[in-house]
């Protein structure tokens, strides 16, 4: 008997963790991090299955909503083998000891506050340490290039095909045999839009008899990337032409690469005006080196550079820095500088003292390069808020403001919809990692043009296949 269970992305974005029982065989298929509103707590709570009986874990990429709680895991006795590319293996070492630093000064701050009001007892130790992410990553990772086999047990076969969302990421393919006939579960992972800057677009999927997608943007289409592009690049040169800094709140994986790419190309191409730009984040910088260790995951543009013995992510005029005195220096610079720092929705990071420093000036500008949560600084100044309060301090804001939206790395819509459209055999589909309202219209699109009845799934109910 087959049976896959939600423990995590059921009717939500966040805390991606699929489990998939085939007979006695106990597969985990990602192990995310809740995040945003009230999140943060679910990720304390019991995963809803015993870690230790786990036979395999498969990762189908590096973002924290799909790998945060795998130090859990390991503290709460998993012993089985770890599968993924490698990118994303290395990916997630920088990701998750990143994560460890943050949760630990959070329990700092939150230790500190709780002893003033004497119920310090309520508090958690950090959901996990350094020490544990040095555990996960002592163990050996069974790592795998596209397309190659391997055996899960007596029972089945796993492969990975390339999603195109960031380097590394991967659709999972579960092989198995089931009254003598063969069989396919996928799961999408986060599928990329078919157009992308730096990596190469997401593979075709021919056959799959059970499909777990991704919905996160179900309800809708985005603007073309080449739209996007040009607005990006005609607002850096505007500001500069002026004299102004422009300010770009950035995701260290992926969207700052794609930024850098592209500030890359308008340098070689003498399309950028002479500035200073800085690379303020000391995990972009690191991930950036990742993106290069890997030039065969790149897609063909950033892959010739790189094979001339070109740094498609440097030019000349880049300056990374990884102090935060270095950072605090950038202050100096009057004019024509762009500013890359974390975090990309404005809710921390380095960002924070540089939007201080030069929100006010209307010779400046802000680039906005991801999806702004609501709630967020980002959200606050993309939505016009005319004050900002940033350390105690409350600030104009006169910066012009851009809005691109076309950067993104996940499918809409239509790009889902042409995704599933030529896959072969499928007979049951179920929707993961959406809003639930989203998901509703989801549903109603494929019913309309794939003639498909897809379920959403629900956490902790189990699915027979
Ligand atoms: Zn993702």
């Amino acid at each position: 008997m087959t049976k896959v269970t939600s423990y995590g992305a059921a009717q939500t974005v966040t805390g991606s963790c699929h489990l998939v029982k085939i007979d006695s065989l106990r597969i985990l298929v990602d192990c995310g991090m809740f995040q945003g509103d009230g999140g943060s707590q679910r990720n304390y709570e019991d995963f809803g299955f015993e870690a230790s009986k786990i036979d395999y874990l498969i990762l189908t990429h590096a973002h924290l909503d799909h790998i945060g709680r795998v130090p859990k895991l390991i503290k709460e006795g998993f012993k089985g083998k770890i599968i993924a590319t490698k990118p994303t293996r290395d990916i997630a070492k920088i990701m998750l000891l990143d994560s460890a630093k943050i949760l630990k000064e959070e329990y700092k701050i939150l230790i500190k506050k709780a002893k003033r009001r004497g119920d310090e007892d309520l508090i958690h130790e950090p959901l996990y340490s350094e020490e544990n992410v040095k555990q996960l990553f002592a163990k050996k990772w069974h790592t795998l290039e596209y397309y190659q086999d391997y055996k899960l047990g007596h029972h089945a076969i796993v492969s990975l095909g390339n999603a195109g969302h960031i380097m590394g990421s991967a659709f999972v393919m579960i092989d198995y045999k089931e009254h003598e006939k063969q069989k396919r579960i996928v799961f999408s992972g986060d599928i990329g839009s078919p157009e992308r800057l730096i990596i190469d677009s997401v593979d075709k999927l021919d056959q799959a008899d059970t499909l777990f997608i991704e919905s996160t943007y179900g309800d809708r289409n985005h603007k073309s990337l080449k739209e996007s592009v040009e607005e990006f690049k005609s607002a850096v040169t505007n500001t500069i032409n002026e004299n102004g800094n422009v300010l770009i709140p950035s995701f260290a994986l992926e969207r700052t690469q794609e930024i850098l790419w592209l500030l890359h190309e308008m340098y070689e191409e003498g399309l950028l005006p002479q500035c200073r730009v800085f690379l303020d984040s000391p995990l972009a910088i690191k991930a950036t080196e990742l993106y290069n260790k890997y030039p065969f995951h790149l897609s063909d543009a950033p892959e010739a550079e790189s094979s001339i013995g070109k740094d498609p992510f440097s030019f000349k005029w880049l300056e990374t820095t990884q102090s935060r005195d270095q950072s605090i220096k950038i202050n100096s610079v009057k004019k024509r500088s762009i500013i890359i720092a974390g975090s990309g929705m404005c809710n921390g990071g380095r960002i924070m003292q540089h939007l201080k420093h030069r929100l006010w000036n209307p010779n400046n500008a802000v680039i906005f390069v991801g999806y702004q949560v609501e709630g967020t600084l980002g959200r606050s100044i993309v939505d016009g808020a005319k004050y900002i309060k940033l350390y105690g301090e409350e600030i104009v804001n006169k910066a012009t403001v851009y809005t691109i939206n076309g950067f993104s790395a996940h499918a809409d819509q239509n790009d889902l919809i042409e995704w599933i459209r030529p896959i072969k055999k499928l007979n049951k589909l179920f929707l993961i990692h959406g809003e639930t309202a989203k998901m509703d219209i989801f549903t109603q699109v494929i019913k309309q043009k794939l003639d498909i009845d897809a379920q959403i799934m629900q956490y902790g109910v189990s699915v027979e296949l």
